[in-house]
């Protein structure tokens, strides 16, 4: 009989890393997953699923022992409002989750190890413009990340960097653009912009109130990619020989505005825009996937219409399960 590749999916209990679990079960892979919390909304298909702070070196070495490979997604994070008021304690956590679970992961042989990066390490001064020229891989230097997120995973690219050259791991990092779809946080302040953007405007159906809060002047843009290309992408990533960062998103770029207008569509109403202050990251953001191209032969296929048209439905069954019509003013809030 031949033995399965064993894998160990970190943050399998989260977005990214649930649907991960699924598709690598799907190919044929043994996999464990690991997480603080089980998934929220659907059972883990993983072999094994182990709560584990990766935070302790000593969680790290029982996660990583026995695997041949490990796609480290776990993470403090969230979107805008989370990301830019919680500074000290994402350094903190991450820094421990990744300098533990890679040299854990050398400590037990692992063979091939992927890192979750974000566009968030790209620097503040290309990002100004909401007409912004999308970011290649080699923009990341001279470095200057908005925030304290951006910073950790940068530090943590150049870890992979040196533990492959220095030990031999075969490391992969990857940089997302904005991934959305069904199954990730849609509440509590936690969640990013398109799922936000969903439950508002799921909300504003429900309710008949159709004023949706927005955050800033709503120009400023960015590029989103659906969730089974990103984890198609990742999969294919680690296969791949190419060692370096990559960029792993949708290259076309829209307003907030227009990705309001796009859901509301979706869900059939009318809206009306109020814009408040909040925070926005930066002016504008795109991803340049010619390398992307390259590398994988490959890129995102799922227009952002088609993964906004499955993701809203499953937010509006969420907002509808967990609210009576009465509070659903309580979710037009902030994204
Ligand atoms: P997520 O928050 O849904 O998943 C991250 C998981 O990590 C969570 O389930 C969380 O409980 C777990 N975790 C946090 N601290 C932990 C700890 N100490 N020990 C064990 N597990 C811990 O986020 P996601 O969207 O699935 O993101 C996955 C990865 O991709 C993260 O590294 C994130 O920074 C990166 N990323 C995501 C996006 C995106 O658009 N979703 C963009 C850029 C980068």
């Amino acid at each position: 009989m031949i033995e399965k590749t064993r894998v160990l999916v970190t943050g399998a209990g989260g977005f990214i890393g649930s649907h991960l679990v699924s598709f690598l079960k799907e190919k044929g892979y043994w996999v464990r997953g690991v997480d603080l919390k089980y998934p929220e909304f659907s059972e883990s298909d993983a072999d094994e699923f182990e709560i584990l702070d990766l935070r302790r070196w000593d969680n790290c070495l029982q996660a990583t022992r026995n695997v041949e490979e490990v796609y480290a997604l776990a993470a403090d994070m969230g979107g805008m409002g989370f990301i830019s008021a919680h500074h000290a304690q994402i350094l903190y956590n991450n820094s421990l989750i990744n300098l533990h679970t890679l040299e854990a992961a050398k400590t037990n042989g692992v063979k091939r190890y992927l890192y979750t990066s974000s566009a968030c390490i790209y620097p503040e001064y290309l990002q100004e413009d909401a007409n912004v020229t999308p970011l290649k891989e080699e923009d990341a230097y001279p470095a200057q990340p908005q925030d304290a997120y951006g910073w950790e995973k940068l530090v943590s690219e150049i870890l992979c960097h040196h533990y492959r050259e220095d030990y031999g791991i075969e490391t992969r990092t990857v940089r997302f653009h904005n991934i959305f779809g069904e199954n990730g946080t849609w509440d509590g302040g936690r969640e990013k912009a398109p799922a936000a953007m969903c439950r508002k405007i799921a909300a504003a159906k429900i309710t008949g109130n159709h004023e949706i809060e927005i955050w800033g002047d709503g120009e400023q843009t960015r590029s989103f990619c659906y969730i089974t290309d990103c984890v198609e992408g990742l999969f294919r990533l680690m296969r791949s020989d190419f060692h370096e960062p990559l960029n792993l998103g949708q290259d076309r770029m829209v307003t907030i505005n227009q990705l309001a207008d796009i859901v509301a569509e979706i869900a059939g109403i009318t809206i009306t825009k109020k814009h408040i202050d909040g925070p926005m990251g930066v002016r504008g953001r795109n991803s340049d996937n010619t390398k992307l191209r390259e590398v994988l032969n490959w890129e995102p296929e799922i227009s952002l219409e088609k993964g906004l048209q499955t993701t809203y439905q499953w937010i509006e069954e969420q907002v509808k399960q967990s609210l009576s019509e009465k509070d659903a003013n309580a979710f037009n809030q902030t994204v």
